[in-house]
């Protein structure tokens, strides 16, 4: 059982306004936004670097946490700032040689397709997008009989950004797997609001962020590699923290998953996040899936009630990311009415994700998305603004 109250003194802010952009930047609670300032102040007292000294378990328990978090081990964990960039380090490792071919999902994110479009233009690969099946969700069966002896990766967003569908990743994974082809999944929205478990899912690499259901400080993200991977893949960018200046000529890349790191980076931030993370850990993963998946039942349910309110969710199950539109007004408007109302939410469009969208035909959608410290009341004051006017 989930403390919401507990949770709420955590994060005073609920107090004035409801936090429904969870998917787009969640509050930080206190003892996260404690952790980040109280490493900031030490910055400033004692200079940066012997902060870091200081701080050195903290910073080290970054890797434990995600470990703990993903199931797992610490040297297979790597902290990048942001989701896209720990997406890109091990996307433009992959050896790619023309007339490789990648293999997606019509819900992948757009920095991840903008990639691959990329990798199309300066390298010859290929793109193929596996079909969905009548919930909207990836085909599992359709991907497969798409893979060829040139599919060089798969490339999958977990739980997009612009709805509640949750894709099968871990029967994708077992798929991948049959087929000895490289598994990229994308668990941006997935990461702080479900258990993830990389061995069960049978994904190669995973990347997120921390400001999202995590709840950790923005300019933050994290990278997971398979071990066995790792001797393989070279970073696309390499300095002198991934690698060792071993001989004028020469220099020798880490072993573990921080090949894929800079020197300098946000040692709050880093520090933050590996406190969001055990700050999640400590409510419990299935605990928190399993109360937003019900708050966001009600959510539906409450705004497929009000007339002229179409909800949007693909999916066979559907997660914390609510998405809707009101007939006769644009959904723009309807979240500026929703800001002015004291509920934080946010539009979704098809820039951040052009193939799903368009093929329902969609420009754009409210969306609302809700975190386990939210409550019921919360819900349905957010379906009377809605429904007011
Ligand atoms: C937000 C998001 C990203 C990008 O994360 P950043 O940390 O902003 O780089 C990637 N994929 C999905 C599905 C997202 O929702």
């Amino acid at each position: 059982m989930i403390d919401v109250e507990a949770l709420r003194r955590d994060t005073p802010s609920c107090a004035r306004m409801i936090h429904f952009n969870n998917a787009g930047a969640s509050p930080m609670p206190n003892p996260v936004l404690e952790s980040v300032t109280r490493h900031l102040a030490r910055e400033a007292e004692i200079g940066g670097y012997a902060a870091e000294a200081e701080a050195e378990k903290q910073i080290e328990d970054f890797y434990d946490a995600f470990a703990t978090l993903l199931n797992c081990r610490r040297t297979e964990i790597a902290y990048v700032e942001n989701a896209t960039r720990a997406w890109d380090m091990v996307f433009y490792a992959i050896p790619f040689r023309p007339g490789d071919r990648i293999l997606t999902a019509p819900s992948e994110y757009a920095s991840n397709y903008i990639a691959f479009l990329h990798m199309a233009r300066v390298r010859g690969v290929g793109i193929d997008v596996a079909p969905v099946d009548e919930t909207g969700q990836v085909d599992v069966k359709g991907l497969e009989a798409m893979i060829t002896p040139v599919t060089r990766l798969i490339a999958i967003t977990h739980v997009p950004t612009q709805g509640g569908l949750v894709n099968p990743a871990a029967a994708i994974g077992a798929v991948a797997r049959r087929a000895r082809v490289l598994y990229l999944l994308d668990a941006c929205q997935s990461a702080g609001q479900m258990p993830l478990d990389v061995q069960a899912i049978g994904c190669d690499f995973l990347s997120g962020t921390g400001r999202k259901f995590l709840r950790g400080p923005r300019g933050t993200g994290f990278l997971y590699v398979r071990g066995e991977l790792l001797a393989d893949l070279h970073p696309p960018f390499v300095d002198m923290h991934a690698a060792r200046w071993s001989a004028r000529d020469e220099y020798l890349l880490r072993a573990d998953a921080r090949r894929f790191e800079n020197w300098e980076s946000h040692v709050a931030g880093r520090v933050g996040l590996a406190r969001a993370v055990r700050y999640a850990l400590d409510i419990g993963l299935d605990a928190i899936s399993e109360r937003t998946e019900r708050l966001a039942e009600r959510l539906r349910q409450g705004l497929a009630a009000i007339p002229g309110v179409e909800v949007c969710d693909l999916g066979a199950r559907k997660c914390a990311i609510v998405t809707f539109r009101r007939a006769g007004e644009d959904p723009t408007q309807t979240w500026k009415r929703l800001e002015a109302a004291g509920i934080s939410c946010s539009v979704t469009n098809t820039h951040s994700a052009r193939l799903d969208l368009e093929s329902r035909a969609i420009e754009r959608l409210v969306r609302l998305s809700v975190h386990c410290f939210n409550t019921e009341e919360e819900v349905d004051r957010a379906c009377a603004a809605v429904a007011a006017q």
